[in-house]
């Protein structure tokens, strides 16, 4: 009995929009096997264990100190019995029996390598997979035709599996701000994505463009995207256009993490100042045991920014830019607040916010607006403070939203 009067009990409300999840994880051991148990799920169509591994991982995420014993999560929320088996394998053991061998496993290290390629989902990784593709070599002599976003993933795989730091995320905003600027004026870059909560390393930077003025935004993504075309700054787009409704009486959306908005998905082309070269870019290879080093922003020095290239003439060269994904995303002012508040994530918080609204307040929040069911009506915001307050949560703010 003693030993459990000291141990540390934690309280922790079960929705993740309930707390606030910084980016100090005490608990990186713990998170990174829960992590990458969510992550073979989700590569392997199963979602929903997918969800419950990334809310036990953003459970431990949020506790304010190393667990040490099993013992300090008794009544911790999200924490199912398979957790809870990893949990204390990690405890004991160092390591969880599971994890490893799944990361050692022929399926975990094929569906990683394909999906690593930009434009692959974990459908398609696994129908190539059954056809014994394994590798990007045996993809590249599959003969499979591959479409303009996979050639384009293939082409720039290394660039796009490194980490983009947040020096070069403002590199590229400075770009962004500067097009946007000269193609309508009084236009509004916002950084999103995990670099508006903070983060030090992304897999891609995020971009939300309005205007103060209410319809002044048509047209602006085709505009910006010509315009970044014409400067050779694009090595990929892909512009969708948007499919919501504009009249006032429209129905509510449907309860989904896919928005309506004119979004381009891109692969931007970035000089590298080359001085410099070596502090833009101190970044790791991608390790999707998620938020490993990403999220902590923590650098090797590890020289991975010198990448030699052939050059037609044989000799070994560097190439003075880098791959690097960018999503632009044009909203109008009127959903501004939700879709900052949309496209800031994590996605795990984001996911929680829905979730917390449906169940909690009967109401459907996307990245266009909030409706509340009991009313039958939509609920105005302006800032994502009046979006929490409609909620009924306390207001979190985005270094806190690292769930
Ligand atoms: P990373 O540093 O790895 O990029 P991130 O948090 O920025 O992490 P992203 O995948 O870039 O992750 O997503 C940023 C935000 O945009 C998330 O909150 C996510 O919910 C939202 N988002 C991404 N894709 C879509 C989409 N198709 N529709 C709506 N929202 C999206
Ligand atoms: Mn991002
Ligand atoms: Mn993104």
């Amino acid at each position: 009995q003693a030993d459990e009067v000291e141990v540390a009990v934690f309280s922790v409300p079960s929705y993740a929009c309930q707390r606030r999840t910084s980016l100090d994880n005490r608990n990186t051991v713990l998170t990174d096997a829960l992590s990458l148990l969510a992550e073979n799920a989700e590569l392997s169509d199963q979602d929903g264990r997918g969800v419950a591994f990334r809310r036990a991982a953003a459970v431990m995420k949020s506790l304010p100190e190393p667990v040490t014993s099993m013992t300090q999560l008794r009544g911790l929320p999200c924490l199912g019995e398979h957790s809870l088996r990893v949990i204390r394998d990690v405890l004991e053991n160092g390591a969880s029996r599971e994890v490893e061998s799944m990361k050692q496993s022929k399926q975990y290290k094929a569906l990683k390598v394909l999906t690593g390629v930009f434009g692959v989902g974990a459908k398609t990784a696994a129908r190539w997979i059954r056809e014994g593709i394994h590798t990007l070599h045996q993809l590249r002599n599959s003969g499979h035709t591959l479409n303009r976003a996979q050639q384009a993933g293939l082409e720039h795989y290394d660039d796009l599996n490194q980490q983009v730091s947040k020096a070069e995320a403002e590199a590229i905003q400075q770009i962004v701000e500067e097009v946007v600027a000269s193609v309508l004026p009084g236009a509004k870059v916002t950084l999103t994505g995990g670099f508006r909560r903070g983060k030090l390393m992304g897999h891609d930077v995020d971009f939300l463009i309005t205007h103060p003025e209410e319809g002044k935004e048509v047209g602006l993504m085709s505009k910006v995207v010509s315009w970044l075309e014409s400067q050779g700054f694009l090595l990929y787009q892909k512009t969708t256009r948007n499919s919501y409704l504009v009249s006032d009486d429209s129905p509510a959306l449907p309860p989904s993490n896919m928005d309506r908005f004119e979004r381009c998905l891109s692969i931007f082309k970035l000089a590298q100042d080359q001085p410099h070269r070596a502090k833009q870019l101190g970044a790791l290879p991608l390790d999707t045991a998620e938020h490993r080093r990403g999220d902590s922003g923590l650098q090797t020095d590890q020289d991975s920014c010198s990448q030699r290239i052939q050059t037609p003439g044989g000799q070994e060269d560097t190439k003075p830019w880098r791959a690097v994904r960018v999503d632009l995303v044009v909203s109008p002012i009127s959903q501004f607040a939700f879709a900052v508040l949309g496209w800031t994530g994590s996605k795990l918080f984001e996911r929680e916010l829905r979730r917390w609204a449906g169940q909690e307040k009967a109401m459907s929040l996307s990245s266009h607006a909030l409706y509340d069911n009991k009313k039958r009506k939509y609920l105005q915001a302006s800032s994502e403070e009046e979006i929490f307050a409609h909620l009924d949560l306390e207001f979190i703010p985005p270094s806190e939203r690292n769930a």
